[in-house]
């Protein structure tokens, strides 16, 4: 692996015993990953819900499929958006290397996916057993209130396929 290899970002969407969104950062050779109820917004104004939850393997980021039965997370996945992103995170002038910004309990990333891009905060606001997060699109060329990708780009970015269509073809 280069050290120079751009660290990648998923999202994966997942319907488990509720329907939500798996945002994932790759941060020291795992993938972080964040339960987003309602999926990541493209407007500003939204703050979405982003619970933490447990670390996945790097080759997870690509996984799509039917998680079976009796498995925690049992359901249909898709990759809802993949690419890279990049560390934007700064105090006092200086760059704060991601995985401090998640222990500090904030982080400025800057997504280059297919349906995601630009910057996007991640604020840590409350220190339960399961950490609740914020996951907000800061102001820059490509925050747009109009667009609501969640809703008119359903499709994984990897197949094309829907989950309903993942679940269907696995026989579920
Ligand atoms: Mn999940």
């Amino acid at each position: 692996m280069s050290p120079r290899r751009k660290p990648c970002f998923v999202v994966q969407k997942h319907d488990a015993s509720t329907l939500h969104y798996d945002f994932r950062l790759e941060v020291g050779g795992v993938l972080r990953s964040w339960a987003v109820p309602k999926g990541p917004s493209t407007n500003p104004r939204d703050k979405r819900l982003a619970m933490a939850v447990e670390d996945h393997s790097l080759g997870y980021a690509r996984f799509e499929g039917v998680i079976e039965e009796g498995s925690y997370g049992a359901g249909p996945v898709t990759v809802w958006d993949i690419g890279w992103y990049e560390n934007l995170t700064e105090r006092d002038g200086r760059r704060v290397p991601i995985k401090r910004a998640l222990a500090d309990g904030h982080a400025l990333i800057e997504l280059h996916g297919e349906k995601l891009s630009g910057g996007y905060a991640l604020t840590r606001v409350s220190d339960d057993r399961r950490e609740r997060w914020l996951l907000v699109k800061t102001r820059d060329d490509a925050a747009d209130a109009r667009r609501n990708p969640v809703s008119t780009q359903p499709e994984s970015v990897l197949s094309g396929r829907t989950i309903e269509q993942v679940t269907a073809e696995s026989g579920g």
